[in-house]
Formats: structure tokens, sequence, C-alpha cells
């Protein structure tokens, strides 16, 4: 359009002067100019000729395209309407140089309205089935959505009535799919936590059982049986000894209970020997009677974060076994010493040591490697596992080496707490 504006603004720009009769005859020479109208103006807009007869000669014709023409600019518009495209154009004409007036052209195409308005259809239909989808999509999305969330809800409700093992099973690989698994991970959690607490109710009973059937038993022999005093003094003695060994137990029951329950934990900033000082005074008395040798070698003391209670616990615990569990004339050498940035304490003794196969369980709740021996020397099975307990709330590891025969090492590590690092 703009093309065939320019050539007509060319060939009236060929005459002398741009009046009705020049521009009505160059117009006429323009034969294969195939447009609806085409309208010749002078710089005022006023019309020297119209094609379409709308507009006689010497009246204005002041359309935007042409006031636009008339600011020496090239103009093209269309629009579309009743599946008809329109065209518009229009171009400065010049004579001599000089701005003369412009060329307004339109032109009205069916056959491109025809394909507008296919397009059109086209778009509207691609635009309504793509909405069905969305619709259809939605619709199947969130049922599939609510049945899976359903599901793990039902879970939920059976796991809370009790029943640990069961386990939902969503298939796919969504975040729901990854909830399920995380929800799976938390019931076996809860199962294994459920057995270990029915395990130690059950293994807690058992063990407070013995002594009490021994006192039972004890009692009702000297009841039923004409004992001189000095065996009631010897059966006496034994019930005093068991009642003894109930009376530990409870303790280290207790001090289990504590050093699970994490809530009150106050540490403080402390060295290590004057706590290992402390145990050394209480068991010396055991270490006597059994004719063990306490030998106390301290490289370097590093100040630690710790609760100091639970320090005195493991550390009587580790030393009350290492005397226990040793043989007569032995050594039991608590080593301090600081590594990098731990402070390392190893308790070795020259005891009996533990079996290989023994040593991954001696921190499980009441293991005992010799049952009879143990007993005999009070013990219950608890005490190292309060120490790893309490070791582990302080944020230290405990590990263990042993030789049957040889001995027994044991190795508590903490992190040393640099004072100058906080200050
Ligand atoms: P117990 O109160 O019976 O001593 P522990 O939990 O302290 O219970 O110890 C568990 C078991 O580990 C003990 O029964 C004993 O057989 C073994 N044990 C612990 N410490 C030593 C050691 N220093 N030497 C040899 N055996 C040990």
């Amino acid at each position: 359009m703009l093309e065939k504006c320019l050539n007509a603004s060319e060939a009236i720009s060929q005459a002398d002067i741009l009046n009705p009769a020049t521009a009505a005859d160059t117009v006429s020479g323009m034969k294969n100019l195939s447009v609806s109208r085409l309208v010749v103006t002078d710089v005022y807009g006023k019309v020297m000729h119209d094609t379409g007869a709308e507009i006689y000669p010497g009246n204005f014709l002041l359309l935007p395209e042409i006031l636009n023409a008339l600011k020496e600019n090239d103009v093209f518009s269309w629009y579309y309407h009743a599946g008809t495209m329109y065209s518009k154009a229009a171009a400065p004409v010049y004579i001599n140089g000089q701005l003369a007036g412009c060329v307004y052209i339109t032109e009205s195409d069916p056959e491109q309205g025809a394909l507008i308005q296919t397009l059109q259809r086209n778009v509207l239909w691609i635009t309504i089935i793509l909405e069905c989808f969305v619709i259809v999509f939605s619709i199947v999305f969130a049922t599939g959505f609510s049945t899976r969330v359903r599901k793990i809800l039902s879970s939920i409700r059976v796991i809370r009535s009790g029943d640990y093992s069961h386990k939902v099973s969503l298939g796919g690989s969504d975040e729901l799919t990854q909830l399920a698994d995380e929800f799976n991970d938390l019931t076996e959690k809860l199962q294994a936590s459920e057995e270990q607490r029915r395990q130690f109710v059950s293994d807690a009973s058992h063990e407070l059982k013995t002594p009490l059937a021994s006192i039972k038993l004890l009692s009702d022999s000297i009841l039923q049986n004409q004992m001189d005093p000095d065996t009631v003094r010897e059966f006496v003695e034994d019930i005093g000894d068991e009642a003894e060994r109930l009376n530990r137990m409870s303790t280290k029951l207790l001090s289990l209970s504590r050093a699970e329950s994490a809530h009150d934990i106050n540490f403080e900033i402390v060295t290590i020997s004057p706590t290992l000082e402390r145990v050394s005074r209480m068991l010396y008395a055991l270490a006597e009677k059994n004719n063990i040798q306490i030998i106390q070698k301290i490289y370097q003391d590093s100040p630690i974060l710790i609760q100091e209670d639970d320090l005195y616990q493991i550390l009587f615990n580790l030393v009350e076994n290492g005397i226990k569990y040793n043989t007569a004339g032995g050594k039991l050498t608590v080593q301090i010493q600081r590594v990098d940035d731990n402070a390392v304490v190893q308790v070795i003794d020259t005891g009996v040591g533990i079996p290989e196969e023994s040593v991954p369980h001696i921190f499980e709740r009441f293991y005992r490697v010799d049952k009879a021996r143990s007993r005999k020397s009070g013990g219950s099975g608890l005490g190292l596992s309060i120490v790893k307990d309490m070791v582990q709330r302080n944020n230290g590891t405990i590990t263990v080496e042993s030789a049957l025969g040889k001995g027994t090492a044991f190795t508590l590590i903490f992190p040393v707490f640099d004072t100058e690092e906080f200050l």
C-alpha cells in the first residue's frame, strides 16, 4: 500500500504545479493502480482530486493520515471490520523540492479479511480447547492429589491408634511421595523406640525381680527352718546385700532417666583432674579392698564445657569398672592429655578384659558379660549405658579397646573450651 502511495506521489510530483487539473490528469494516467480510492490534496489538505468522488475539489479533507503526511511523514494504517481488511496510506508530494500536498489511498481487501476471520476463529477454538484441557487436567490432578492426601491422613490415624508397623505406600516420585517416605521413616523410628521402651521395662522388671526373689527366699528360709543364730545372721546379711543391690540399681535407673531428659542441662567450664581426684577418693577404699593401684597421669588438663555432675558420674562408673573387673594386684591408670582441640581421657586397666563378641554390646542397658561375676561385684549392666548417654549429651565420644585376660582401655574425647577463643 505504502509503495503504491509513494509511486502515486512520485507520479504527481512530475507536474509543474499541483491543481485539480494536473492532479486529475496524472491520476488518470495511473492505469494499473488498483486502489479503492485515491485523494490528492494541497499543503492545506484541500482536495485537488478524489477518485471516490466523495469530496469535491476545493473542499478540505482533514483525516489524521493526511495531516500526518502533510507533516512530511509516510503513513500506513489498517483495520479489520466485518470480514474485510481496510488499509490506508498517505505520503507527501514534492514539486520542485517543495512540499506541494499529499496523496492518500485506501483499499479494502475481503480476501485478507477472510484469512483474518479464519485465524480469529481458529484462535477462539484453540482457546476453548485449551481451557477445557486445563479444566479437565485440574479436576484429574485435584482428585489424584486429594486421594493421596487422604491416604496419608488415614495412615496417620492408623498409626495414632498404636499400629507403628503400618506403612504408607503412594508410588510416584513427587513431593507427596517424599512426605510419605519421611513419614514411614518416622514411624520406623517410633516403632524402634517403642520396642526399646518395652524391652527396657521388661529388662528392668526382670533385674529387680531377681534380688526381690532372693530376699523372699532367704526370709522364708529363716521363718520356716529352725536355724542356729550364726546361719540366721548369714542369711540376714545376704538379705542386706540384696537390698543394697536393689538400692544401687534404683539409683542407677534414676541417673539413667536423668541422663535421658536433657532439658535441665547446666554446662560449666571445668578441668578434668579435680573431678578425677574426687572420684579416686571415693573409690579408694574399694581399690584398697581389691588390691588395685590407681595411677593418675595428667599430661595436659584443658578446660571443657560439661555438666560437672555428669563428668563425675562418667569417671566414677569407668574407674569403678576398672577396679571391679581387675585382678588382685592389678593397676588402673587414668591419663588426661590434649590432642589438637580435644581433651582426651583414658581409663586403662590391667584386668580381665572383654571378649571380642561382647565389645559391641557393653553400652547396652542391662548387658553384662559374665552375669555371675558382675552380680557378685554388684553390677547392674547399667553403668556403661549411663556413661554413653552422658558422654553424648555433653558433646563427647567414648570408645573402648580390650584384650581378653590383659585389660581394657576406655577413651573419652571432649572438645576443649578455649576461653581465649570465646573472649
Ligand atoms: P555393670 O554394672 O554390670 O558393671 P556396666 O554397664 O558398667 O554394668 O558394664 C557392662 C559389662 O561390661 C559388665 O558387666 C562387664 O562385663 C563389662 N565391663 C565393663 N567395664 C569393664 C572393664 N573395665 N573390664 C572388663 N569388663 C568390663
